[in-house]
This record gives structure tokens, C-alpha cells and sequence, in this order.
């Protein structure tokens, strides 16, 4: 179906598409492959949407990007490009300040634009049923924006059967989803306690696994972590309070896991004055996620320290955070202990294996899609050079350029 949209869109308007007559061959003084690897004087050649090749190539450079490292374009597995900040200076919470759905759709697609501009090529959105049209507009190249995965509404009502949740699970697919998104727990702002039952969390996710779906679970504590990796569910957010046993558990089956310790924290502290009154954002609320900084650092590196388990970049970037994605890494690596190249690694080939895109995105290599980003700098050395981005591709169509 989409694959069709977008056939018919490329014969009616073919300029949209990035199509290049000729290779382009870039050159840079480093390139990090996303898998761990690094190149010192490396080329790669991109021709039309993918890369064709990687490493020497005699053709004079069309990019040459003195200076800088080359990295694949990352992959922030948890962003919430719908939330933003009103005329008011105040968090959009749905309704209540009277923007109309176009209003809010427009500050959504400038979040996008900043996302890709700062590197992020590509994101997961659990909880928005905007995103199946804002996954289109991008895909059709009609916004900028990066790649777009979506769980359109999250599956959290507690009071539903399990049956029900089963039946939204099929509609979910129907609907277009990429991913289902669960709550499990509640919110780290309101103790982040257990909220669904074993038996409910067994449905949806045999149910998602049964329609080819992944599933993405919002869980802090140990209960809620442990009955959602025994339900077979794929991939944990936040697990701020996660013990050495619960780690070593999403290790032993193979879940991937999402944990954040710092800019969501930071950015709604830094923001206090924009969000103070909504919902749970109140002083407790507050208070908890000032607590959860060093739980969650602390936990954090107990994580990486976790045998076999695959941790994951996720930001759950929310208004005031978009294209600020980075400022994750670089505490992940200051105050977490993550050496600079996994953290890279967990926010390419590492993602786009938890988003079972291995094959497409994540690397650079041959025949993967041409999303390339390049720093100023070496960010194995030094990780904020991430901060310092001059050079974005996205499927071979060139966003940014700075040099
Ligand atoms: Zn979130």
C-alpha cells in the first residue's frame, strides 16, 4: 500500500525524489561504521538512495569533508515529535489552549525538521495516531523529517480484557502500525508501579508477535520489567528502577532495552515553568524525576556492565528536547561510563537490529540506505563532537551541509 503511494508519487512529481544522475563520492577524515569499527581516510559512494560502496575509490570527491568523522545516521528508538510548546510558551497537552490540529501538526513537522537536522535520521514514536500521516509526508518527501516508525495510539487502559487487547492489536496493524506500544507500569512521575496484569501482557504481545508487530514496553519497575519480558514482548523503555536480576532476565531473552538518565530528565526541569500544572506534572511529580536522575544513572551502569543485554539509544524526547537528541549520548557517556564508540553503536547498527532494519538502515555499508551524517571532530575521542553536526543525508538526499 505504501509502496504504491509512493510509485505514484515518483511518476507524477519525479524532482521530489532525490534522484542523482551520477555517484557521489565523499570522503572524510574518519568514518565510524555503526558497527563498531572505525576508518581512518575513508570514501564511501552513494548512488541514488543507497551506498554503493565503502573504502578507496580513485573519483575525486564530491564531498570532501575535511576535519570531520563520518558516521551512519542515527536512530533514536523512543521520540515524540507531537509534543511541543504553544504560542504561550506552555506544553500542548491535547487540548485546553485552543491550537487547532493544523497549528499543532505544523509545530510537529518542525520538530521533525530539527531531529533530521541534528543527525537523527531516523525515529520510533510510540503513542500517536498523527504519526501515520506525518510518517507519509516524509516518506513521500514532502516535509523534511526523519524516518518515521509508529505505534499510533499505545495500548494502556487497564481495564480492558485481555480479549480487547488482543482486538486492538489486530487494529493496530490494520491501521498501519510499525510497533505496539504498551504501558506497564505507571508513570515515573506517579511511582512507576505495575499497572497491567500478567495475563493482559500475555495477549498483546503473542498477539503482536502473531501479526508480525514488535512490541515496546513502558515499564520502571522490577515487576512491571519482568512481567513484560516473561509475556515475550521485544524491547523495554525507561526500567529506572530495574535490579541486577531484572537486567540480567531482558538479557537471558534477548530483549532490547531502552533506558534514558538524562535529557528527558533534564529537559523537563530545565522547562519546569512550561509544564508545572498539566496532568502529573506537579511538584511531586517534579521531585521524582529530580530523584530519578542518579537511580537511573546508577542503574545505567549496572546495565552495561549486564552480559549479553543489548542496550539501546531511545530519548523519549518530548517538547523542548527535539534536536537536542545527542545531549543522551554524550551523558551516557560522561556520567554513565559508555565508551564513546558503543554509545555510537547503540544508536545505529544496535537500533536498527531492535527495529529488525539491520539490512536497511544503521551501517555504512553496501547496499544499506546512503543516511550519513558527518561531525566536526572525532567522537570516539571526544563524544561532544555529535553536538557539532555538518553534513546530513538521508536516503541519499543531502539535508544539511555546513562545510
Ligand atoms: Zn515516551
Amino acid at each position: 500500500m505504501r509502496a504504491h503511494v509512493i510509485a505514484a508519487a515518483v511518476a507524477l512529481f519525479p524532482h521530489i525524489m532525490s534522484a542523482q544522475a551520477k555517484p557521489i563520492v565523499i570522503h572524510a577524515d574518519r568514518m565510524v561504521d555503526g558497527r563498531g569499527h572505525v576508518t581512518q581516510n575513508a570514501t564511501v559512494v552513494v548512488d541514488g538512495t543507497k551506498i554503493k560502496s565503502v573504502g578507496a575509490n580513485g573519483a575525486p570527491a564530491t564531498y570532501d569533508l575535511k576535519g570531520m568523522t563520518l558516521i551512519p545516521g542515527l536512530i533514536d528508538a523512543h521520540s515524540h515529535l507531537t509534543w511541543y510548546f504553544n504560542r504561550q510558551g506552555r506544553y500542548h497537552a491535547g487540548r485546553g489552549d485552543n491550537d487547532t490540529p493544523v497549528q499543532s501538526m505544523l509545530s510537529t513537522a518542525g520538530n521533525a525538521y530539527a531531529t533530521l537536522l541534528s543527525g537523527v535520521t531516523t525515529i520510533q514514536s510510540p503513542g500517536s495516531p498523527e504519526d501515520h500521516d506525518l510518517r507519509e509526508w516524509i516518506d513521500l518527501g514532502q516535509i523534511p523529517g526523519p524516518r518515521v516508525l509508529t505505534s499510533l495510539s499505545p495500548i494502556q487502559n487497564a481495564r480492558l480484557t485481555p480479549d480487547s487487547m488482543r482486538a486492538i492489536v489486530r487494529q493496530r496493524k490494520e491501521q498501519g502500525a510499525d510497533v505496539i506500544k504498551i504501558f506497564a507500569s505507571a508513570s515515573i512521575r506517579d511511582g512507576g508501579a505495575l499497572t497491567l496484569s500478567q495475563e493482559q501482557l500475555n495477549a498483546i504481545c503473542s498477539e503482536a508477535k502473531t501479526v508480525g508487530l514488535r512490541t515496546m514496553v513502558h515499564a520502571h519497575s522490577v515487576e512491571s520489567i519482568k512481567a513484560s519480558v516473561l509475556a515475550g514482548c521485544n524491547q523495554i523503555e525507561h526500567g529506572v528502577f530495574a535490579d541486577d536480576a531484572t537486567l540480567k532476565l531482558m538479557a537471558d531473552h534477548g530483549v532490547y532495552f531502552d533506558p534514558q538518565i538524562c535529557l528527558v530528565f533534564q529537559n523537563y526541569l530545565d522547562n519546569r515553568a512550561k509544564y508545572e500544572g498539566i496532568g502529573n506534572y506537579n511538584e511531586a511529580g517534579f521531585a521524582a524525576m529530580e530523584k530519578a536522575i542518579p537511580t537511573a544513572t546508577e542503574m545505567f551502569k549496572h546495565a552495561l556492565k549486564t552480559p549479553g543485554l543489548k542496550v539501546i539509544f531511545g530519548t523519549d524526547a518530548v517538547a523542548g528536547a527535539h534536536g537536542r537528541n545527542v545531549e543522551e549520548l554524550v551523558c551516557r557517556v560522561q556520567k554513565g561510563g559508555q565508551s564513546p564508540i558503543d554509545a555510537i553503536t547503540s544508536a545505529t547498527s544496535l537500533g536498527a537490529e531492535a527495529l529488525r532494519m539491520g539490512d536497511q538502515i544503521g551501517s555504512i555499508a553496501p547496499g544499506l540506505q546512503a543516511d550519513l551524517v558527518a561531525v566536526q571532530g572525532d567522537p570516539t575521542k571526544d563524544i561532544t563532537a555529535l553536538r557539532r553536526v555538518m553534513f546530513v543525508m538521508k536516503g541519499g538526499k543531502i539535508y544539511r551541509n555546513e562545510r
